[in-house]
């Protein structure tokens, strides 16, 4: 059966990285007999400038059609100043909740080869591999009431609702549970249920989840607790679970651990598994064009897709060796060169990922 893939290149360093990643696709496609169809559509900043509108009817019927959307990056300068309505990032935002993507995956992965771009000791990061697992459309970004209401004392109070029903924390407590599996089975779900309720019961609720998983360990910690304990022994964790304001800050905590926003894939998935894709980084507008942006986030992101959504570990693991190898090569980007490395550039760095995966 054909997989179809929905390739949004979006802006900035978009098209760049996109075009690397789909020319990987191109060549694991072929390997491993993978039957994938790719289309491509506008969004954000592209589809403005085109269309008038960042997310034009036809990318959304064309990415509820797919079976999985790999997206570059979105925004710029250029539309900086656009009515809020209009703004690249809403496009982003309405393909996330039009697919109904609750569950955000974001790895934390630091390749032994770079362990010297982190801030922290090698010996604390070197080989870290973890996931973060964001419950991404309720809590408190969404709860409501919410808003900012002026009192009867004449002074303005802010307001908003932390809200989780069972159903939000039991279907993003499977996903990660279900991860763990493929992974070191192991669940850390981070709360703060010493001082809220919401998450007193997402403690209950992940207990109860985790009967289902016998093979699976669960254990709990309070989110000052875990934002402490990632930076100073963050091997620890094989998965973590947690709700969407915690999981925003915690991603971006660990994204940093390993130092290089150019190296880390990311994906979004709904209750069946399909998902979008991207790279973690934005759009890079002060280095757009000039060829030397990194596309392995971008190809990571394309291998979460083939393990995620098609259950293709192979060709995955085949793109994540390729990755590896090409680091061993010494070969970089500008973002995470060193002093004797050899530095290159985005199509080339594409090319040596393509020429490993050739010589496998
Ligand atoms: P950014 O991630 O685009 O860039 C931050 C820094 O990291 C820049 O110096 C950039 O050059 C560098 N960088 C990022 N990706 C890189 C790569 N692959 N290779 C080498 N260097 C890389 O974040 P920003 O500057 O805050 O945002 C720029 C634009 O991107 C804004 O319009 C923002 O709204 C948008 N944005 C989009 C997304 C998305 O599409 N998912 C996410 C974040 C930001």
């Amino acid at each position: 059966m054909t997989k179809k893939i929905l390739v949004l290149p979006g802006d900035g360093i978009g098209p760049e990285i996109i075009n690397e990643a789909v020319k990987v696709l191109k060549v694991v496609d072929s390997k491993f007999d993978l039957a994938l169809e790719l289309d491509e559509a506008l969004l954000g900043g592209a589809a403005v400038d085109a269309t008038g509108v960042p997310m034009p009817e036809e990318t959304l019927t064309k990415a509820k059609a797919a079976d999985a959307v790999l997206l570059g990056a979105v925004g710029g300068p250029k539309w900086d100043k656009i009515e809020t309505a209009n703004r690249p990032e809403r496009g982003l935002l309405g393909i996330r909740s039009n697919l109904k993507l609750f569950a955000n995956l974001r790895p934390a992965i630091l390749y032994p080869q770079l362990a010297d771009a982190s801030s922290l000791k090698p010996e604390i990061v070197s080989g870290l591999d973890i996931l973060i697992v964001r419950e991404l459309t309720g809590g408190i970004y969404f709860g409501q009431p919410r808003g900012i209401r002026t009192l009867e004392n004449g002074e303005r109070e802010g307001f908003n609702t932390y809200v989780y029903s069972e159903s939000e924390i039991r279907r993003i407590a499977h996903v990660a549970f279900d991860l763990a599996r493929q992974r070191n089975r192991k669940v850390c779900s981070i709360d703060k249920s010493n001082v809220l309720e919401v998450t007193v019961l997402w403690r209950d609720v992940m207990e109860e989840v985790a009967k289902e998983y016998p093979d699976v360990e669960l254990s709990h910690m309070y989110v000052d607790n875990a934002a402490m304990q990632l930076v100073r022994a963050p091997k620890q964790f094989d998965v973590l679970v947690t709700g969407n304001m915690f999981g925003d800050i915690l991603s971006d905590e660990a994204a940093m651990l390993t130092g290089s926003i150019g190296m880390l894939p990311s994906a979004s998935l709904d209750i069946n598994g399909k998902g979008m894709y991207e790279p973690c980084h934005g759009s890079a507008p002060d280095i757009a064009g000039q060829g030397i942006a990194n596309p392995l986030a971008t190809i990571l992101s394309a291998a979460m897709m083939l393990r995620y959504t098609f259950k293709e570990g192979e060709a995955a693991d085949a793109i994540e060796q390729a990755v590896s190898k090409v680091l061993d090569q010494q070969l970089r980007t500008a973002d995470i060169w060193s002093e004797g490395m050899q530095k290159v550039s985005t199509s080339a760095m594409g090319d040596a990922v393509i020429a490993a995966l050739q010589a496998s």
